[in-house]
């Protein structure tokens, strides 16, 4: 599959990003630098993008879920709460922003995102 060329504007947006998140991209362009520097300079920003892709697709999905959930085991309908944790992923460690609910008959947590299309730790 072809890559898409992306434009000027966008390629200035990728130098403001790296700017912020302190990667030298902007200041390797003018320098002599040998290729392993810049592919790494290019690798460390994609991590980053993906890292912030990432945590910004699992907060939107935490909260469009709102609404009290069955527990698994006893399917009673228990409450949710929002919780931050560290996930190690293939670009390095993310913070997650996951519901979780707890059921006081059973008692344990449950994450209902986890369920199908989650990250499978869902038991604490
Ligand atoms: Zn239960």
């Amino acid at each position: 599959m072809a890559r898409k060329k992306i434009s000027e504007q966008e390629w200035q947006t990728f130098l403001s990003l790296a700017d912020r998140l302190e990667i030298p991209v902007r200041e390797l362009l003018g320098q002599k630098v040998r290729f392993t520097e810049m592919e790494a300079a290019g690798h460390r920003l994609g991590r980053s993008v993906a890292q912030i892709t990432t945590e910004r697709l699992a907060l939107a999905r935490a909260e469009q879920m709102t609404e009290p959930q069955r527990c698994p085991t006893c399917k009673k309908l228990c409450s949710l709460v929002h919780r931050e944790r560290e996930l190690q992923t293939l670009d390095g460690p993310l913070e997650l922003c996951e519901p979780v609910a707890h059921c006081s008959a059973c008692r344990r947590d449950f994450f209902p995102s986890a369920s199908g299309t989650g990250t499978a730790s869902a038991e604490l």
